[in-house]
């Protein structure tokens, strides 16, 4: 979809700004490449029913495809609104490499870690590393929630569900919500982005496009993701806190009832 692409100037001063998931540590270990999809163990139907020949075969394509279907939800919402369509570039990080961005570390990067919407330049940057650590399971106990317990993070829809908040943050950027709102703590932003990316679930939902095990899927990673440290600047949710955000968005299937994210 070209109009899901706006390319851009890197801004110089662009904010600093980095909405990432959640307080995800850097993981070690050995460096995997992005695992190859097998089209039985992903549920999430994309594109025309029934054609298997077009599902995703790699971490890359996979995460493509969820970001053009969480970018037809919006472009909708946002025709319906009487809104231009919302334009976002994206780059999916290859294992082992960096993208520079304003928001990067020290380095002016960002790499295996990544799964952030930047504003200052736009982008929604997903490391396919940590998307298939994700999806596979193997990141939950680096996720803050997880390692208390909390939810468990895995399958094709706790990918999407990441997809769907980083998108849930360019939304924000969009409508000028970070403008309109400087002095609202990050956990107000981040728990807004889940009930977004609850309300595209809940529209992919109604057109069938979910099958049995998503919806849990996504509520155990909202769960894996949430943090305890309330003392923070950069805190981001409670388990409990993230989970009800995307579950109000996903029973209220309209982007109006997480309004009051920015309010509280
Ligand atoms: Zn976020």
């Amino acid at each position: 979809m070209s109009s899901l692409i706006r390319p851009r100037l890197f801004a110089a001063l662009g904010a600093l700004l980095l909405l990432a998931i959640g307080g995800v540590a850097l993981l070690t270990g050995s460096s995997a490449k992005a695992d190859p999809l097998s089209p039985t163990t992903h549920n999430l139907v994309l594109g025309s029913q029934g054609s298997s020949s077009q599902q995703p075969q790699s971490m890359e394509e996979f995460l493509t495809a969820v970001t053009t279907d969480v970018d037809a939800y919006w472009t909708q919402v946002f025709k319906d609104s009487g809104l231009q369509e919302p334009r976002v570039s994206y780059d999916w990080i290859p294992a082992g490499q960096t993208a520079a961005s304003v928001c990067g570390d020290s380095d002016g990067t960002l790499g295996d870690s990544a799964a952030a919407y930047c504003p200052g330049d736009d982008t929604i940057y997903i490391s396919q590393k940590f998307a298939s650590d994700l999806y596979s399971g193997n990141l939950d106990g680096s996720l803050p929630g997880a390692a208390q317990g909390y939810g468990h993070a895995g399958g094709d829809f706790a990918v999407a569900y990441v997809i769907a908040h980083e998108y849930g943050h360019e939304v924000q950027d969009e409508l000028g919500l970070f403008d309109q709102n400087p002095g609202v703590p990050t956990m107000n932003f981040e728990l807004q982005a889940d009930c977004y990316a609850g309300t595209w679930a809940k529209s992919a939902n109604d057109a069938g496009r979910l099958e049995d095990g998503d919806v849990d899927e996504a509520l155990q990673a909202a769960l894996a993701v949430g943090d305890f440290d309330t003392s923070s600047p950069g805190h981001h949710g409670t388990p409990e806190q993230r989970e009800e955000a995307w579950r109000n968005g996903f029973e209220a299937g309209d982007p109006s009832a997480c309004s009051s994210y920015l309010n509280a």
